[in-house]
């Protein structure tokens, strides 16, 4: 599968690249060498000055800690791609953090520092628990990045000795470990791996590792009786680590919702490399139990707090959704796999989702503050005195003991320009509306296209054309579910064309330099309902403009606002306010709700002293933008 990679200069989501860039990534790097007070230590680059001889002290951390300073370095090689001048002090950064990496690695290739410094001698021994080749995986990444945007090979060639060491120790053939990791990801860095560098090996160890997996007798349960074996975390059910069935078995999305993202997303991508049928009906099937029956509206996944994984079927609770950032960022990559599958839409509206709703809000609008857990609804004095709420925050932290969500999403805003678009022979999918050039070959003809939007905040997304010579070949524009009445015209002229069921409406035609072709999409507030079999949402609605999912925090509403009820026929008023979060569409709306004081007989009083209702007008923000103000409830789903 060939990358093509978009610039993005402009609009919504280069803010948040800048701000990757200069705010975020800078204060990461703080908070992996302990630089930040009162925050919890990181450790990272810590541990890797130990493992590499340069300082004494012991090991601290997760045991995965290695992973934020690899995901780090993978979304500084993304902000190189597009500004190899404007991120110097970024660059010196990595640069010592490579050199560290690569005074780390073993004489035979091994990397990992927890075994480096703190059990030497037991490494590949609990791969259920130890994370050594999750943590291989995010280096192998960051090693594919970093080339990219520097062409330096220096990371490239450690973590090519990691994987040749991966490879030679693990396999069905005899004197190897027949084994898989408890945390899948090293198979769809594997797999990038094989990208650039066209070694077949790292290709087939990744399908190794997938087919592997499931297998009986579980190699998790051969591992723990071996002589020796301790335990880090603790058993867990099989389908924790989607290990209770053999991959192409499964349909069910079950588990701890990361692990299970980052495997179909390998299983995905395998099916891109080799178009195996059984594993990409595993995969649809896979996809439908995810995003039909256990995702919330903002694509958040894994609804439990308990072992951060999925629950049956339309088990969404709001208060109590776990929707961990990275989860959602998991959904994002799966989906991006799907949408070059299939060819349809509706995975691209899947990314969009989760991007613009249960991604962003793991962020501030500040870029230092993040949250692990993303709920639907927060009543902050519930979540500091009732223990089930434990893991809900209602506001952001400055960093965590395990930091895996904001390196994961500084990585991927870091490099959203390789999944604007995607192409198959000479249609060009146009997925995610942007601001920002593409310069491609399409149809064997070079092509920039350049995109010019106010989105998601206005409708209309204009395309400039510009081959090197007049060129034949498609361009589909995805129209998203959300949007009934699309419109589009060329050099000014208007075209009747609609989407096909695959979504996108298909532009077929020798296009010359200079062609521009604009596609509106018009937003209006809409309301939208659950599944009724979901019962935390029933008889509720929440409201959608365009790609944002709306909230109402107290701030703007006032307090118990699960109170509230939203009439059917109450309009819904958009407004543009750039002086609020950074600049938003509010939505404004009349509720009502029962009138302060009226609880009549106490706590608790027969029906016939019902509460009147007063008038209590609404504004809603965007999902994405709640917490950054005092801290207070917050509800997506409103009674009607
Ligand atoms: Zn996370």
């Amino acid at each position: 599968m060939e990358t093509i990679r978009a610039r993005i200069d402009g609009g919504f989501w280069h803010t948040y690249q800048a701000l990757v860039r200069e705010r975020v990534l800078p204060y990461q790097w703080k908070a992996m060498n302990d630089e930040i007070p009162d925050v919890p230590k990181s450790h990272s680059m810590q541990n890797f000055r130990i493992a590499a001889g340069q300082a004494g002290g012991s090991y601290e951390g997760m045991v995965f800690q290695d992973s934020d300073l690899s995901k780090w370095l993978e979304a500084v090689g993304y902000v190189l791609m597009d500004d190899p001048e404007g991120a110097s002090a970024l660059e010196e950064h990595a640069r010592e953090a490579v050199g560290l990496i690569a005074a780390a690695q073993q004489p035979d290739g091994y990397i990992n520092t927890y075994f480096t410094v703190k059990e030497p001698g037991r490494r590949w021994t609990n791969l259920r628990d130890a994370h050594e080749l999750y943590c291989a995986g995010h280096l192998i990444e960051a090693g594919v990045s970093m080339f990219r945007g520097t062409g330096d090979r220096k990371l490239l060639d450690v973590v090519r000795r990691l994987a040749d060491l991966i490879d030679a120790t693990f396999g069905v053939e005899k004197g190897k470990i027949r084994g898989y990791p408890g945390h899948e990801e090293v198979e769809l860095a594997l797999i990038k791996l094989y990208r650039l560098t066209g070694e077949r090996r790292y290709l087939e160890r990744a399908q190794y590792f997938i087919d592997e997996r499931g297998r009986e007798p579980s190699f998790f349960d051969l591992e723990a009786e071996a002589p020796g074996f301790v335990s880090i975390f603790g058993a867990k059910p099989l389908d924790y680590y989607q290990a209770h069935a053999p991959v192409r078995e499964q349909r069910e999305a079950t588990g701890h919702a990361v692990r299970a993202m980052y495997l179909y997303t390998a299983m995905a991508d395998m099916v891109l490399e080799t178009g195996d049928p059984s594993l990409r009906e595993a995969c649809d099937g896979l996809w439908e139990s995810t995003t039909d029956r256990k995702m919330y509206l903002t694509g958040g996944i894994g609804a439990s707090a308990v072992h951060e994984s999925f629950s049956a079927d339309f088990d969404l609770p709001n208060d109590t959704a776990y929707a961990e950032t990275c989860a959602a960022i998991g959904l994002f990559l799966f989906a991006s796999r799907m949408v070059r599958i299939h060819d349809e839409a509706r995975y691209a509206d899947a990314m969009e989702r989760c991007l613009y709703n249960g991604i962003l809000s793991g962020i501030s609008l500040d870029g230092e503050r993040y949250f692990y857990v993303n709920p639907l609804e927060v009543v902050p004095a519930v979540c500091d005195a009732n223990g089930t709420y434990q893991s809900v925050k209602y506001r952001r932290r400055p960093w965590y003991g395990c930091a895996c969500c904001p390196p994961n999403v500084a990585r991927l805003l870091a490099s959203l320009g390789e999944y604007v678009y995607h192409l198959q022979g000479d249609v060009l999918y146009a997925d995610l509306y942007h601001e920002g050039a593409l310069s491609a070959e399409v149809g064997g003809a070079s092509v920039t296209i350049r995109q010019k939007t106010g989105y998601p905040w206005t409708d209309t997304v204009t395309f400039d054309v510009e081959p090197v010579s007049p060129m034949e070949f498609t361009l589909a524009l995805r129209v998203p579910a959300w949007c009934r009445t699309p419109s589009l015209s060329v050099n000014g002229r208007p075209v009747e064309e609609a989407a096909g069921a695959d979504g996108y409406v298909r532009m077929r035609r020798t296009w010359r330099n200079g062609d521009r072709l604009v596609l509106t999409l018009p937003m209006c507030a809409q309301r939208v309902a659950a599944d009724p079999r979901v019962r935390a949402d029933y008889a509720k609605v929440a409201i959608q403009r365009g790609p944002l999912v709306y909230c109402l925090e107290e701030e703007d509403n006032g307090p118990v606002l699960f109170t509230i009820r939203l009439p059917s026929s109450a309009p819904l008023t958009v407004a543009e306010r750039p002086d609020l979060l950074g600049g938003v569409v509010t939505i404004t709306a009349a509720g009502t709700s029962p009138a302060p004081g009226s609880s009549g007989g106490g706590l608790y009083g027969v029906r016939g002293h019902d509460h009147p209702l007063i008038d209590r007008p609404l504004l809603f923000i965007p999902y994405y933008a709640w917490a950054n103000r005092a801290p207070g409830e917050m509800l997506v789903w409103v009674r009607e």
